[in-house]
């Protein structure tokens, strides 16, 4: 290995930390992206927080003695490297001050990664790119086993694994988060203190531990406790803050398999006043994308009655709970009788619908019409494996989308959206946004738009490989129930009259159902503030 990639990489390893657990090694790839990025003046001026954080660094001018090389350092291998590569004494006043001519060899690694660090939660984007967080996480992260808060210099400390040291916990935000009874309504868990009269210059009287947390007297007057618990999830990984919050669960990623034995719940027990079916259902969902609710009546108020189970029925421009035949009266594709390709609906919303139920009354007069499912998970899943430039490329670029079929509406999201829209916090994807028909702008150059028609094109043919298509026939009694954010639908031409019935549900409603019958009220809400 060079001594300058040797470089890179331990500046890469020193700006994004690699915690022990659930992140991925830097690949050949991110790692020549960085090295561009850093090389072509041009580059890092494409990242104006970056250059600004730099000059104004510059500006400053902090102590020479911080960049001095003798000085000791945390990571030998990272000071002795950067010796080995010129005689250039290095100052980081120089990349301020000429950024046009930034010559890495220049850098002050310690200095340089000070101020990126500074710009990491903004640039947070860039850093998921540089290091290849972005990905489909299909099991539940494990747990960081926690370090047991401390006291230091009447501070309370946390351990973070990110930063591989106790950190603060500033006062402002224990004594904003104070979990007593005249701080947050005990029922409800809203805030009732008014943040903006706690002092600035808060300070702490006294700080006393006992066996599960830390009781502390401000010098407001106030008193409060944290438990040893709370503190720790302050500081944890950001991998692991989503968990309860947006119910990460395994993923059982499928292909035409599933069609083998595909998860069903029965009716009549869904039926039942016992809140244990409705969970089995909303797991199965959780966990496959998808789930059957078998023998149930052929009727429109009994599907309806699946959907109410979960949540309330979403109203749309189509109307909400939905019985209809085919015909052109809602002037959408999805209400004729041609084939679909497999999609997700609502790309034209915002917040596209979380669930989606259909459920086939009748078919008389005719035939086809088969069902299409494609698990979105997997298939992305895939492409991450086989081709993380196309990943990369449809994790990034926003995409617009439209309903405008009704004479009187022009349906559009307020921004455009990436295909595979990932949490901006976990790197975790969380929705995949897929509608060939409904697609308007590509929010990018127009003479760079082949490398997303080329991306968008391997997708498709991803999606419509055999051994990612589950083709099954609705039959009455037999309701649909599908993860629009994850699970692609379509279906084959058919003939003949087909009555349809079936509904949307949002994604909020529905996780928070889940989580508040997978976890239980107490521990969905003892972490609101650290998770
Ligand atoms: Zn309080």
């Amino acid at each position: 290995m060079s001594s300058s990639k040797a470089i890179h990489q331990v500046l890469l390893a020193r700006l994004f930390p690699i915690p022990k657990i659930g992140t991925p090694k830097i690949d050949a790839e991110s790692l020549r992206s960085f090295r561009q990025a850093f090389r072509r003046p041009k580059s890092i001026a494409a990242y104006p927080s970056l250059s600004r954080s730099i000059s104004s660094a510059a500006d400053v001018g902090e102590p020479r003695s911080n960049s001095d090389p003798r000085e000791p350092s945390r990571t030998p291998t990272a000071s002795k490297q950067a010796k080995n590569v010129g005689s250039s004494t290095p100052k980081l006043g120089h990349i301020g001050a000429h950024s046009q001519s930034l010559m890495f060899e220049r850098v002050d690694i310690k200095k340089l990664t000070k101020q990126l660090r500074k710009v990491d939660v903004v640039d947070r984007r860039l850093r998921q790119v540089l290091d290849g967080s972005l990905k489909v996480m299909t099991t539940t992260p494990p747990a960081y086993p926690p370090k047991k808060p401390r006291i230091h210099e009447k501070m309370i400390q946390a351990y973070s694994p990110t930063a591989h040291e106790f950190v603060n916990v500033p006062n402002i935000w224990l004594r904003d988060n104070c979990q007593c009874s005249s701080c947050v309504h005990e029922i409800t868990k809203q805030r009732l203190l008014d943040t903006f009269q706690i002092p600035q210059d808060l300070d702490v009287d006294s700080h006393e531990r006992d066996a599960t947390g830390i009781k502390v007297k401000w010098s407001d007057g106030h008193e409060s406790y944290y438990t040893d618990d709370f503190i720790a999830k302050s500081a944890s990984l950001t991998e692991n803050k989503g968990i309860v919050r947006q119910a990460i669960t395994n993923l059982h990623l499928w292909g035409v398999e599933v069609s083998e034995n595909p998860p069903t719940v029965p009716y009549p027990q869904l039926m039942s006043q016992e809140s244990k079916p409705l969970l089995q259902l909303l797991q199965q969902i959780r966990r496959y994308g998808f789930c059957y609710i078998d023998s149930t009546p052929a009727t429109p108020e009994a599907t309806k009655f699946v959907l109410e189970r979960i949540s309330f029925i979403r109203l749309t421009h189509y109307g909400g709970f939905y019985d209809f035949t085919a015909d052109l009266a809602s002037k959408d594709t999805a209400y004729t009788n041609i084939a679909l390709e497999a999609h997700t609906d609502n790309t034209y919303f915002s917040d596209p619908a979380g669930l989606q139920a259909f459920h086939l009354l009748s078919h008389t007069d005719g035939e086809g019409g088969a069902s299409l499912l494609v698990d979105g998970f997997k298939v992305a899943n895939d492409l991450y494996h086989e081709d993380r430039d196309v990943y990369n490329i449809l994790s990034s670029v926003n995409i617009h989308a439209h309903a405008s079929g009704n004479e009187d509406i022009s349906i559009q999201p307020y921004k455009g959206f990436p295909t595979l829209n990932h949490d901006q916090q976990t790197g975790y994807l969380l929705q995949v946004r897929w509608n060939s028909s409904d697609r308007a702008a590509i929010e990018m150059p127009v003479e760079k738009v082949e490398k997303w028609y080329d991306a968008a094109r391997k997708w498709n043919d991803m999606l419509k490989k055999p051994e990612n298509e589950y083709w099954c026939q609705l039959t009455p009694g037999r309701v649909l129930v599908f993860d629009n954010w994850r699970v692609l639908h379509g279906r084959s031409a058919f003939t003949g009259k087909r009555r349809i019935a079936g509904g949307y549900i949002n994604r909020d409603d529905w996780i928070s159902k889940f989580k508040m019958l997978h976890y239980g009220r107490e521990k969905v809400l003892k972490h609101l503030t650290v998770d």
